[in-house]
């Protein structure tokens, strides 16, 4: 029921393109106030204009609120400092969407750069976790929340020249399923969306701006959209308080 997400206020991380901006565009459209922050303002800013058109197109009366923050998930003095960075009426966040991501090259474990390694652990993994633990003990003392990590296809099935990445998605959902348990005797949800292949910037990202190699990897089949994966996390955060939804795996029809 989408009027669970009425006045409910979200913060997306990586909001400035693919599964991020589509995410903060549905729950616009839903009624949410939504906290958008990656590294690169302008496009999170353009993000943040589309939620407002939305919001305005789908004629609901509670949310409204789009703020941009920059914020890289990498450094952590930014991390520490982020709330205050939040306007003070939008403080009480109700889902945290870790949602930023980060994959350099196709390389074999030979060829591993410590700069490729140590930029996807530190996004991927340290980011992740840094900002769940900020918010976790509010999330606590209010009794309420929910943490919905974004994992991967990559954390259940490791793929040949995928060896960091694919250690940074296992770190996440070993994270995610430790972090659920944790809280199981609070009302605080945390769910983890492992998406197949979908066609964003990333793909583009991983093989380092070379589009045709990156094509090829939709050779066959008809790769999910951002949209798809918005809708799983929308559909997470709008289910009763009662409902968890622990994992939600989304694959292409032809990805096995
Ligand atoms: P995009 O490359 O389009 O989006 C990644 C987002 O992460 C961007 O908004 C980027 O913003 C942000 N980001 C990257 N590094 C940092 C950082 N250090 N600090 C803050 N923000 C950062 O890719 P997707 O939308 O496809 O990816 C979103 C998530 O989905 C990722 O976690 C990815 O691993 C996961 N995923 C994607 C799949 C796919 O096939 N596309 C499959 C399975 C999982 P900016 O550059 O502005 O900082």
């Amino acid at each position: 029921n989408a009027s669970r997400l009425l006045g409910k206020t979200v913060v997306i991380t990586g909001a400035s393109s693919g599964i991020g901006a589509a995410t903060a565009v549905l729950f616009a459209k839903g009624g949410a106030n939504v906290i958008l922050t990656a590294r690169r303002i302008d496009a999170l800013t353009n993000v943040a204009e589309d939620c407002a058109t939305a919001h305005k197109e789908a004629g609901v009366q509670y949310g409204g609120n789009f703020v941009a923050i920059p914020l890289d998930i990498s450094d952590k003095s930014q991390i520490a400092s982020f709330l205050e960075k939040v306007p003070t009426e939008l403080r009480d966040i109700d889902v945290l969407v870790n949602n930023a991501g980060y994959v350099v090259g196709v390389d074999r474990v030979g060829d591993l750069s410590l700069e490729n390694m140590e930029s996807m652990f530190a996004t991927n993994v340290f980011g992740l976790i840094a900002l769940t633990q900020l918010f976790i003990k509010d999330f606590k003392a209010r009794k309420t929340g929910h943490v919905i990590n974004l994992g991967s296809i990559a954390g259940r099935e490791p793929y040949a020249g995928g060896s960091i990445y694919c250690a940074t998605k296992h770190a996440v959902n070993a994270f995610t399923g430790a972090l659920m348990r944790e809280l199981v005797d609070t009302p605080i949800r945390v769910t983890e969306i492992q998406p197949g292949m979908v066609e964003t910037e990333f793909s583009v990202v991983r093989f380092k701006g070379d589009k045709s190699a990156a094509d090829k990897v939709y050779e066959g089949l008809q790769p999910l959209v951002a949209e798809d994966i918005a809708e799983e996390i929308v559909w997470a955060a709008s289910r009763p308080p009662h409902v968890n939804l622990a994992e939600v795996f989304v694959l292409p029809v032809n990805q096995a």
